[in-house]
């Protein structure tokens, strides 16, 4: 189990895919309780390499699904959210930005930038993130840059 514990304790004992706490002395067989999630991302020309992620027995990934999704919280309103591991994962690997969502006001951009900044820290603290809202064609695009 000491294992499980060195993820836990890296991760502050909090899922990495639905960002709730996990209870360290919860039981390993339960839907909640912590277990490692295998993860594999990209590492450049050098292919990928698996990190190991905690997450509740019931969201991890091995669980027979095919990739691991991280949602957007549903108070936001955003149009077309896109992917967001798929999305932090090419703009680690290639930098730039990308877009990321479109709000019908300028509030709701700001408030999602807000909170994926924030979602962003804990889930992938190793790289910092910037966002930046681009006024167009009556709409606000939100972007994310890989700093
Ligand atoms: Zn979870």
């Amino acid at each position: 189990m000491s294992d499980l514990n060195e993820i836990g304790e890296r991760d502050h004992w909090r899922c990495w895919l639905c960002d709730k706490a996990v209870d360290p002395d919860a039981s390993v067989n339960s839907d909640l309780g912590p277990s490692a999630d295998g993860y594999a991302v990209a590492k450049g020309k050098k292919g990928s390499v698996a990190v190991e992620r905690l997450a509740h027995r019931a969201c991890n990934t091995m669980k027979g699904k095919n990739a691991p999704v991280v949602p957007w919280a549903s108070e936001l309103l955003v149009a077309e959210p896109a992917p967001i591991i798929e999305t932090i994962e090419r703009l680690k690997a290639k930098g730039g930005r990308e877009l990321i969502g479109r709000c019908s006001s300028e509030a709701d951009a700001e408030a999602a930038a807000e909170w994926l900044l924030d979602r962003l820290s804990r889930l992938a603290p190793e790289t910092s993130f910037s966002t930046q809202i681009n006024p167009g064609g009556g709409q606000y695009l939100l972007m994310l840059k890989a700093s």
